[in-house]
C-alpha cells in the first residue's frame, strides 16, 4: 500500500511529517513546483527534509493545470522542467508523477515516458489503461471522517472491484473525487510561465491511498 499527499501545502511537512514519523510510516509527496518557497507552501528545504526522512518526492506538474488538454508546448513546462527542478534540489532521480485532478488521456503516455516518469497516478474514478497500467495507477482519496477500519473496508471494496461506501452507507464512486469534479475548474491549458496557477479547490488537501500496487 502506498500513502501519498498531493499539492505541496506546507502543513504536510509541519503537521503530516511528524505524524508519519511517529508511526514509522513513509509516503510519497507529489509536488507542484510553482508554489515552492511561497508562504504556506513547501520550500526547497522542506523537500530535502522530507527526502532525508525517507519520504519519496514526485512530480505534480508545474502549476496544476489539467494534463488532459496539453499541447506539445506544455510538455516541457509541465513534465520536464518540474522533474529537472526536483532532481536539482534533491540530487537524485525523480521518476513518479501524479495527474492534477486525476485527469489524463492517452496522448500523455509518450511524453511522460520521454520525460522519464516510470509511473503516473490518477484517482479512482477511471479504470486503468490496459496498455499503460503504470501510467494510470489508481488511488482513492481518504475521507477524513473515516476510521482505520473504514479505510480497510474501502480498500477491500476497491480491491474487489466494488464501489466505495458513502458516510450514509450508499454505494458510490469515490466521494472525494465527486467533490473534486463538482469544483472542477474550466478546461484550459497553460501558455507558459505567465499563467496563473490553477490551484486545487478548497478542501482538496487530502491523503491518497493506492492499494496493492506493484511497481
Ligand atoms: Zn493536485
Amino acid at each position: 500500500m502506498l500513502l501519498s499527499f498531493d499539492d505541496s501545502q506546507g502543513s504536510q511537512v509541519s503537521e503530516g511529517l511528524p505524524q508519519l514519523d511517529r508511526r514509522s510510516m513513509t509516503a510519497t509527496f507529489f509536488v507542484m513546483t510553482v508554489v515552492l518557497g511561497k508562504t504556506g507552501w513547501m520550500s526547497r528545504d522542506d523537500l530535502r527534509r522530507l527526502d532525508a526522512a525517507g519520504m519519496s518526492i514526485a512530480a505534480h506538474t508545474w502549476d496544476h493545470h489539467r494534463a488532459d488538454g496539453y499541447t506539445a508546448a506544455d510538455y516541457p513546462v509541465q513534465f520536464d522542467q518540474p522533474r529537472q527542478l526536483l532532481e536539482h534540489v534533491l540530487r537524485k532521480p525523480v521518476r513518479h508523477f501524479a495527474y492534477p485532478y486525476g485527469a489524463w488521456n492517452t496522448a500523455e503516455f509518450a511524453p511522460l515516458r520521454t520525460a522519464g516518469y516510470a509511473t503516473a497516478f490518477q484517482l479512482s474514478d477511471t479504470a486503468m489503461d490496459p496498455q499503460e497500467p503504470l501510467h494510470t495507477l489508481r488511488r482513492i482519496l481518504v475521507n477524513s471522517t473515516w476510521s482505520g477500519s473504514d479505510l480497510l473496508t474501502q480498500l477491500k471494496r476497491q480491491d474487489e472491484g466494488r464501489r466505495l461506501l458513502a458516510d450514509d452507507g450508499r454505494e458510490v464512486d469515490d466521494p472525494a473525487v465527486a467533490l473534486l469534479h463538482r469544483d472542477r475548474l474550466p478546461r484550459r491549458c497553460c501558455r507558459g510561465r505567465g499563467t496563473r496557477p490553477l490551484l486545487p479547490p478548497a478542501g482538496a488537501e487530502a491523503a491518497h491511498v493506492a492499494a496493492r500496487v506493484a511497481v
